[in-house]
């Protein structure tokens, strides 16, 4: 097959905030910069942001950045790395000030400065009283973050392939990372992309479970790709569930609704946080509240006819207040709950929201695997950054305000990265002619016809056996219910066949690649919470209640090759300032 090639000096997968911040960054040293994206740049999952970004500002509480730290690594159950978190957290004042001078238009406090509101998990002091963190553009900080990023880059003369799918990293044998093989998804039509540096920036893979706040698109497609190239996962056990989903829809109420003054109530109307924590009540970390809710539940006080969900109250916060600073929660309540914020109660549930874990990275973004001598290593050329990688600065529990944070710190510093890279290796290495077999193999697949199932009802089937198997909370019996049942939707996945061949905007073929994508994770999340035997973070399981720092303050390792476990230390130092030593975690 003759295919069309094109060369740059980086390659970016993925134009959300991760990859766009990057290939700004990139551009603006001006090397030759693709994004690839299988969806129009802007339609990225950055884009349904809603409640904010973190940071020390001070606007509206006294703050600096070490408080931050101090929560992001609490709120981490203490699994996040220290070093990345100090970075990050220092990073982030500037990096918003960056965003304003971008053009994100922040709302405004009376004095002019940015807005701030409160968000989960922010503390003054080491925990003293509720920080007001979050910096908010209303509801809808993404939506103007990516916005912003995307004519940035038009500015810089990034070069978009937009609507192109990519299939599988290009590697020669000495492990470098060459470039990608995509699909025009309105052709059909193969293109290889050929890069001296990659950057994976594709995202979170909450689709796996049947309700999922996340858009259709993010079915971890760069996880399935590093899977592949060799590079393990890590940390895939903890999935965050976030407290406020719409019952039944998945679509988000963002913490930013109690950040502003909303709260839950159960069937008795009582407002249940009380005794859940005491202190921070519905603004506990999202884990905390998930499991309360879940418990609440269980015992017989939810509500609705089948008592199977918990209801979120806004009513008292004033139409004025909604209207101005949760103007898109009212819209999302309107639409798929057909309840107006302002005079009724919403229907919540905890729903798969974001994936902590994913392709592990030092802070340079650089991807790293374990190294035959020493630690670990960085896979030549390749990088991974935001949803898709794990740094990891959210550990066992992310707290809302900082994916925004961590796409835009981390892509900066991949961006800063790879420029080295770039001047350290200033011609492409060749590319050897039978690279490419295995992506091409993959795409050939799917033209195999005949009798088999259709890849939607084993899609349906992997998403409902992982929101049963591997839920909010966990047991070993349970969960070892749940592998045996994906690895035989894995093995029936191997027999599916596409009814509809054609090569136009076929659709159903990009939905067999992705669901490709989907089930190894789904493998690697479920076997790595059954081998995980604590509960620490939003990993809770029910055999094995307590958090056990001894055996189990370490980070997990999934390999696609024999499906095996392998760990690695956390990194408790950080780079300036004390470690945060493990503390019981309360709110
Ligand atoms: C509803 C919702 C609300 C949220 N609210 C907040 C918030 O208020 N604050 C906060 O901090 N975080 C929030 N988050 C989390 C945060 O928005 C995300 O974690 C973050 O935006 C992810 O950014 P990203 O750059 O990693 O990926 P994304 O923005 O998801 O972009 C992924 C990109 O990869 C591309 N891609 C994927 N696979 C392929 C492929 N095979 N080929 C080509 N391109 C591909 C896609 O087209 C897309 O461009 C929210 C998440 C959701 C779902």
């Amino acid at each position: 097959m003759n295919i069309p090639k094109r060369t740059f000096d980086a390659l970016v997968i993925g134009a959300g905030g991760g990859g766009l911040r990057a290939a700004l960054q990139l551009s603006d040293a001006d090397y030759q910069v693709a994004v690839v994206s299988k969806v129009f740049p802007t339609r990225s999952h950055t884009v349904a942001a809603q409640g904010g970004i973190n940071a020390a500002l001070g606007n509206v509480t006294p703050d600096n950045w070490h408080w931050h730290m101090y929560d992001t690594i609490k709120g981490s159950d203490y699994l996040g790395d220290q070093d990345a978190i100090e970075y990050m957290c220092r990073a982030a004042a500037q990096l918003v000030y960056e965003l304003e001078h971008y053009g994100v238009p922040f709302s405004r406090l009376d004095n002019g400065k940015i807005y701030q509101r409160p968000f989960g998990g922010q503390s003054i002091e080491f925990g003293k009283s509720q920080a007001t963190r979050t910096c908010a553009a209303a509801d809808r900080t993404g939506h103007a973050m990516l916005h912003a990023l995307y004519q940035q880059n038009m500015r810089a003369r990034t070069h978009f392939f937009d609507e192109f799918y990519a299939i599988d990293l290009i590697k020669d044998k000495d492990g470098y990372v060459l470039g990608v093989l995509a699909i025009e998804i309105e052709t059909g039509e193969p293109l290889l992309i050929e890069a001296r540096t990659t950057l994976l920036a594709t995202g979170g893979a909450a689709r796996i479970f049947r309700t999922s706040t996340n858009a259709l698109i993010n079915t971890g497609d760069g996880l399935g790709m590093a899977l592949r190239a060799g590079v393990p996962l890590q940390d895939m056990e903890f999935f965050q569930f976030h407290p406020t989903g719409i019952a039944e829809v998945g679509s988000l109420m963002s913490e930013a609704a109690r950040g502003e003054g909303g709260y839950l109530l159960n069937s008795e109307g009582e407002r249940f946080m009380e005794r859940y924590a005491p202190n921070a009540k519905d603004l506990a970390s999202r884990d905390v509240v998930s499991r309360a809710i879940a418990t609440e539940i269980r015992e017989g006080r939810g509500c609705g006819k089948n008592k199977d969900h918990i209801l979120l109250k806004m009513d008292h916060l004033g139409a004025e207040l909604i209207m101005q600073r949760l103007p898109g929660i009212r819209d999302l309540a309107m639409r798929f709950a057909h309840v107006d914020p302002i005079e009724n109660l919403v229907p919540v549930f905890p729903t798969a929201h974001y994936m902590m874990g994913g392709i592990p990275t030092n802070r340079f973004a650089q991807v790293v695997t374990p190294a035959q001598f020493g630690p670990e290593e960085p896979v030549p050329g390749l990088y991974a950054v935001g949803e898709c990688a794990c740094v990891s600065v959210h550990g066992a529990n992310r707290l809302g305000g900082n994916s925004l944070l961590d796409i835009l710190v981390f892509g900066r510093a991949a961006g800063n990265h790879m420029l080295e890279y770039l001047q350290e290796n200033p011609y492409p290495r060749e590319m050897p002619v039978d690279a490419m077999e295995p992506a091409l193999q993959r795409l050939l697949r799917w033209e195999k016809t005949g009798d088999g199932e259709s890849v939607h009802t084993i899609r349906e089937a992997m998403q409902k056996v992982m929101e049963d198997y591997c839920g909010v909370f966990r047991t070993s019996e349970v969960l070892k219910e749940g592998i045996t049942k994906i690895k035989a939707l894995h093995e029936r996945l191997q027999h599916a066949v596409l009814h509809d061949q054609s090569k136009v905007f076929n659709t159903a073929r990009i939905e067999a690649l992705e669901l490709e994508n989907m089930m190894e994770i789904a493998l690697a999340t479920i076997i790595s919470a059954e081998a995980r035997q604590e509960s620490r973070g939003a990993h809770s399981r029910i055999d094995f209640p307590e958090r056990d720092d001894d055996k189990w303050l370490k980070h997990s390792l999934y390999f696609k090759e024999g499906r095996r476990m392998d760990y690695k230390p956390v990194r408790l130092k950080p780079l300036t300032v004390e470690t945060f030593i493990p503390k019981p975690r309360v709110y």
